[in-house]
């Protein structure tokens, strides 16, 4: 048997993405994330265990993307949202409550986070031998419904909801789509959607608007261009409706700098 270290099993990942010429920095932590490092002038990515799991190839697929498109914000915080985040932290070790501004920055970026996510799923892991590395995360995913859901935070079921609608209808393979997995995905859906119109002003009716929308992701889920993402996050949160569209405008300047936004 040949053993693979796990820096042999890194290089592998890189040549799959082609990203042998990257700088990377692996450095062990007690979250998975990744970042670009403006000092070291080299990606960061931070992991948990030294395998070579879901996360990790999700992490280094954000990189991919970012590369592919050659869009870094895809993989990169941008500066103007390091420095929020700071403020964020510092408001928040004091216990004080967020000014309007800030929670606006927080919840909107959540959303852009979740659906680029998706994206990078699709870009990762459809046409190589991780994917069942994804289809373990789906099946883990699923497994949440044996607790149901329950109500906590409406930014974050409702991202939760586009999230998996996403990865389930559209990153999901067919072949995979065993009736039994089936099963548990409409559940999965219908439960999350049930709470979260219990718990809201959202009606049904906006749930199949939201869907409608939705279900574009599988035309431009390979999409090269860097706007197909943003013009589809942007007109997904104002749909959702909670901010109005000068406003969402306003916190997209601040995550993708440096782009121009006349296309939405
Ligand atoms: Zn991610």
């Amino acid at each position: 048997m040949i053993v693979i270290t796990f820096d042999e099993e890194i290089e592998i990942i890189k040549k799959t993405f082609s990203l042998e010429g990257e700088c990377i920095n692996f450095e062990h932590s007690n979250i998975y994330a990744e970042d670009w490092n403006e000092d070291k002038n080299c990606w960061e990515v931070e992991y948990i265990d030294q395998v070579i799991n879901y996360s990790l190839i999700h992490e280094l697929g954000h990189i991919y993307l970012a590369k592919k498109l050659e869009f870094p914000y895809f993989a990169k915080t941008s500066r103007e949202i390091k420095e929020k985040a700071e403020e964020i932290k510092k408001l928040l070790a004091k216990r004080r409550n967020l000014p309007n501004d800030l929670k606006e920055i927080s919840d909107i970026f959540d959303y852009v986070n979740y659906i680029v996510d998706c994206f990078v799923n699709s870009n990762s892991f459809s046409s190589n031998q991780y994917y069942l590395l994804y289809l373990e995360y789906i099946d883990r995913t699923l497994r949440i419904i044996k607790n149901g859901f329950r109500f906590t935070n409406l930014h974050e079921l409702l991202g939760g909801y586009i999230t998996n609608y996403l990865e389930f209808n559209f990153n999901l393979k067919f072949k995979n789509k065993t009736l039994s997995r089936q099963k548990k995905i409409n559940i999965f859906i219908r439960d999350l959607k049930k709470i979260i119109i219990n718990n809201s002003n959202l009606t049904n009716e906006k749930f199949q608007e939201i869907n409608k929308k939705l279900n574009y992701f599988n035309k431009i889920k390979n999409t090269t261009n860097p706007k197909d993402i943003i013009k589809f996050i942007f007109e997904i949160i104002k749909l959702v409706a909670f901010w109005n569209e000068v406003i969402i405008r306003e916190k997209f300047k601040l995550f993708f700098p440096e782009t121009d936004f006349s296309f939405i």
